[in-house]
């Protein structure tokens, strides 16, 4: 038997912490396109929410794996049109939270990867919100696999590094001596838009032109599309070849061994036969 008083503050205190605890969010890693690349405990756990809040990198299939009676609730990112603000959609989390929810925020790749799922998640710990974070197969890995591009090598490169290439203010503010580093990879998210300004940089602090460069479309999915040049011929196959995001860059000798460790795009292209 409880002997605590109900003035006893700790039962207060317990009250109200559960109160507002009564739902949680699940801040889950959706992978980089292929559902099987989901992990178990987020198939797991987006079988299971009420509702489900996803950025536009989240594919359809995945979505398709909620109950069809679960609440979707896009929440944008596509870059320069964030269709539901960031301070906005942190209330939203707390208050279907708070609401009782189950509620399942996915993101693509790994959310704290370029996910600014830690913003997210420091607003759920500020209002006592139970949370927890589920990681994903980030874009680099998903692309190093199904591209055939391994991103360490011992005969290439023991480091690899992974930066975003969001242009703010027009410019870059990366540590460009620091990646122009020739037994590295650098994977570059983000990085279609400033190419050209990115090859040039890498360039301007050493690398050489003839230094190779990949760039691959929507990874891990059927749409797949690789691209590989030298960080002085790929801007230009880029736009040649139309390439549209999500793309990944990826900068390093270890995108020579594309060409013989490739299997993904043939594999689709064998099967739609
Ligand atoms: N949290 C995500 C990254 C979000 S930032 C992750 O861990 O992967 C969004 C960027 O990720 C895109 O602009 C692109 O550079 C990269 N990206 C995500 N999915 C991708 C995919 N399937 N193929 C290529 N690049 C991808």
């Amino acid at each position: 038997m409880d002997m605590r008083h109900h003035n006893d503050p700790e039962i207060t205190q317990s009250a109200t912490k559960s109160d507002a605890k009564s739902g949680w969010v699940y801040l889950v890693g959706a992978g980089p396109g292929d559902p099987e690349l989901l992990t178990l405990k987020a198939a797991r756990l987006i079988a299971q929410a009420d509702v489900l809040v996803y950025d536009n990198l989240v594919s359809a299939e995945v979505l398709d794996m909620a109950s069809p009676t679960a609440e979707r609730i896009y929440a944008g990112k596509e870059q320069g049109n964030h269709s539901l603000p960031q301070d906005e959609l942190n209330v939203l989390l707390v208050n279907l939270a708070k609401a009782g929810k189950r509620v399942v925020r996915l993101k693509g790749g790994d959310p704290y990867i370029f996910g600014r799922g830690g913003e997210e998640v420091e607003t759920l710990a500020a209002d006592g919100v139970h949370f927890e974070v589920v990681p994903g197969v980030t874009a680099a890995a998903g692309v190093a696999a199904y591209a055939g591009i391994p991103l360490t090598h011992r005969n290439h490169a023991q480091a690899c590094v992974f930066v975003t290439g969001h242009l703010k203010d027009g410019s870059m503010n990366l540590d460009w001596p620091g990646l122009a580093r020739k037994p590295q990879t650098v994977v570059i998210y983000m990085g279609l838009t400033g190419l050209s300004y990115l090859c040039g940089k890498l360039m301007e602090h050493g690398l050489p032109a003839d230094w190779p460069a990949a760039i691959v479309q929507e990874g891990t999915r059927a749409t797949q599309r690789t691209v590989t040049g030298t960080l002085g011929t790929l801007p230009e196959l880029a736009v040649g070849a139309q390439m549209r995001g999500p793309t990944l860059i990826i900068v390093g000798s270890v995108v020579t061994l594309h060409d013989k460790l490739r299997w993904f795009e043939e594999a689709v292209a064998a099967e739609s036969l």
